[in-house]
């Protein structure tokens, strides 16, 4: 299969990698160290009004829409224990308490993560250390952690009146609460936080810590942030392809940022903007349309760009998008390797040959993360990419540095000390190779480079483990199994063709009909593998484990007997939609060969 990832157009690329140039990437990181990058603020709108300037000198179509979102950005916090004050900072969507505050008894309680789970993917468990069943009603509860995965949500529906977070080391960095993915709907409108959350650094928290294990300790909190729908400018520049213009990749990434956010995410935005100019420049060579976007609202308003390009322009995304490539933090100090990259599974090896084939390096990744504008999962659209390089592991160690969510591994993420030595122009102009071999050759290439196949062989194993941990307790898993069968005796009938069909040209009906093929492929398997809701709705942001509707069959053998019901009929209906999915999906695999075209449904 290494065809439908090698480059169709290799001269094409090579122009595209000849004319990179660090020139203008390098002026707007330059530009953007001196704005503060506020979603809804003066220089939020300052960094719009360049990246569209730009735009306008190079000749590239764009819109800039002024789209509403919703926004909390913090203000201040203050912390009193006794008679110490403590250094805070409120995470947005926090509530505002009023000068008043609110007291109560600080009660520490630990975030319990599966061993050797890396804690930016997986949702803790809160435990008390003593391990008994704790009332934290009216109490401000401590805990660890950054404060991105839904424990206001948590403790608020126990009652608690407060949460303090211990980030790990000397820095506070800012961050997000709420669980709600972009803009609220009805749905997930009362899951908004109710509790004041803010967040201390490590050494007063340690310290904070061990207070309250030893003696009863009652604590002052204030936070005051600032909330409402403020108008964002929102910028996707249109490049148009030559024989394919309707199909387009969307490639994206977040232009606000908290402080001058150089590693998260000014780095990023210059990349996008190197990558409108080459390949607009190029754009007579590219058979297929390509759509750059600068979100705002990504850091204060939890991807609230990205929702609201998803939710606007949903049937078109639908319809046409090839795949999305977020771009989050690549070219920072240090970051030379590349490991734990996010990519869906059906992009993993073409993932692998693009970086291989740019820069000389073995990549290894994972499964995306439920973070980083990837807004798109309910659609069904491919995925790859959110960070891309990072520092090397035994630097990391070296440093005694703890794992962050980006600027390379640079723990000045989301401080005010993400200025501009954490970009590098090195490693951008490498990971900026990267980006252009990809793109490229999900533009031209006839075929789309994505293998289902190898997400069937991921479900699989899935399922299996699911099955064995439900035992018998669990729903029959067999019409799971039995669909899956179907399904990849049909993608290997269908990839045994396209095997053949790499030199075929774009416009030959017989590869139009197997790239709705694998459109309609992701539109059906994505869905299952990372989502529980409907296709235009989207999912709290907290992390979701592969074909979500199974997953509580690893927990059911401690449920009691009324939870071991609900929890069998939760699988049963999962086990149903699962087994629906693959049998839609084995249909369009084996109705592609009509060569007849069944564009995305
Ligand atoms: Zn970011």
């Amino acid at each position: 299969m290494d065809k439908l990832y090698e480059s169709a157009k290799p001269s094409v690329e090579d122009a595209l990698l000849k004319d990179l140039s660090l020139d203008v990437p390098w002026s707007l990181i330059e530009y953007f160290s001196t704005l503060k990058r506020d979603s809804g603020t003066e220089d939020e709108r300052k960094a719009a009004h360049y990246i569209s300037e730009q735009l306008n000198k190079f000749g590239i179509p764009h819109q800039v829409y002024e789209p509403d979102l919703f926004i909390s950005l913090p203000v201040s916090a203050y912390l009193r224990v006794e008679n110490q004050e403590i250094n805070a900072r409120p995470l947005s969507f926090s509530v505002s308490t009023g000068a008043q505050g609110i007291s109560g008894e600080v009660v520490y309680m630990q975030s319990v993560i599966p061993e050797g789970s890396s804690p930016l993917g997986v949702q803790p468990r809160y435990v008390s250390p003593s391990g008994e069943e704790v009332d934290v009603r009216d109490k401000i509860i401590l805990v660890e952690g950054f404060g991105f995965e839904g424990a206001a949500y948590h403790f608020e529906q126990r009652g608690a009146k407060g949460l303090i977070y211990i980030n790990p080391g000397e820095y506070i960095h800012s961050g997000i609460c709420t669980t709600i993915w972009g803009a609220p709907d009805l749905d997930s409108a009362p899951r908004q936080p109710k509790i004041p959350v803010i967040v201390i650094n490590g050494p007063d928290g340690q310290a904070l810590k061990s207070r309250v294990s030893s003696e009863k300790t009652e604590a002052k909190l204030i936070a005051e942030l600032r909330e409402g729908w403020v108008q964002c400018p929102l910028i996707v520049a249109e490049i148009e392809g030559q024989l394919e213009p309707e199909r387009f990749l969307l490639v994206h990434g977040h232009y606000d940022s908290w402080y001058v956010g150089i590693g998260d995410n000014a780095v990023g935005n210059a990349t996008l903007l190197e990558l409108a100019r080459v390949f607009n420049k190029h754009r007579k060579e590219l058979s297929r349309s390509l759509k750059i976007a600068w979100w705002p609202g990504h850091s204060t308003g939890r991807y609230a760009g990205s929702t609201w390009f998803a939710d606007t322009f949903g049937l078109s995304l639908q319809q046409n998008c090839i795949a999305q490539v977020n771009i989050d933090s690549p070219g920072c100090r240090w970051a030379t390797e590349y490991y734990d990259v996010s990519w869906m599974k059906e992009a993993e090896n073409f993932c692998i040959k693009v970086i291989k084939d740019a820069t000389g390096k073995i990549a290894s990744g994972r499964r995306s993360l439920q973070a980083g504008d990837y807004s798109f999962n309910n659609i069904g659209l491919t995925g790859f990419f959110m960070l891309l390089s990072s520092m090397p592991r035994e630097l990391l160690q070296e440093k005694g540095y703890y794992p962050v969510g980006g600027c390379g591994g640079n723990i000045e993420w989301h401080t005010e000390y993400d200025t501009i030595e954490i970009a590098d122009p090195d490693n951008l102009m490498r990971d900026l190779r990267v980006y252009v071999v990809a793109l490229q050759r999900v533009i031209n290439n006839p075929v789309h480079p994505f293998d289902f196949r190898d997400l069937a062989h991921e479900f699989r194993s899935t399922l299996s483990n699911y099955a064995e941990n439900a035992g018998n307790e669990g729903a029959d898993f067999s019409p799971a199994f039995e669909a899956l069968e179907r399904l990849e005796s049909e993608l290997n009938k269908l990839y045994s063709r396209i095997g053949e069909m790499t030199d075929y040209d774009v416009k030959d009906p017989k590869v139009r009909a197997v790239n709705d093929a694998i459109l309609n492929l992701s539109r059906l398997l994505i869905p299952i593998n990372f989502t529980r809701h409907g296709r235009f709705r989207n999912e709290p942001s907290i992390p979701v484990p592969p074909l979500p509707d199974l997953a509580p069959s690893l927990e059911i053998g401690e449920s009691s007997e009324h939870l071991r019901h609900v929890t069998r009929t939760h699988l049963q209906r999962g086990i149903n939609r699962v087994a629906f999915a693959f049998d839609e999906a084995a249909k369009v695999a084996r109705n592609s060969h009509q060569q007849n075209s069944h564009p995305p449904r």
